[in-house]
């Protein structure tokens, strides 16, 4: 049986697919979602080494700044670099 595409790294592009980034880090995709934004970061060359950067920041996070409750700025930081590459507009850019 032809199960559709619950995997299908199509079903979103690269800008949903950075949207997503924190909230897939932190688990907090719904199912469906989760799936179509992991099958997209294992497809898409563009995308992963993103994912796998701030996940990597994320998880030092609580080492590396143990007096920063707020990870704000560090966010909009990595989000900032991943505008560059053009996967998401800085705020007002559009
Ligand atoms: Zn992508």
């Amino acid at each position: 049986m032809m199960s559709s595409s619950a995997n299908d790294p199509s079903a979103i592009d690269c800008r949903t697919a950075a949207k997503s980034l924190y909230d897939f880090i932190d688990g907090r995709l719904p199912k469906a979602e989760l799936g179509h934004v992991r099958a997209h970061i294992e497809m898409c060359t563009k995308c992963a080494p993103h994912f796998i950067f701030a996940r990597q920041v994320l998880a030092l996070l609580p080492v590396a700044l143990p007096l920063a409750g707020d990870t704000s700025a560090l966010r909009a930081r990595v989000l900032a670099a991943i505008a560059e590459d053009g996967l998401l507009r800085p705020r007002g850019a559009e």
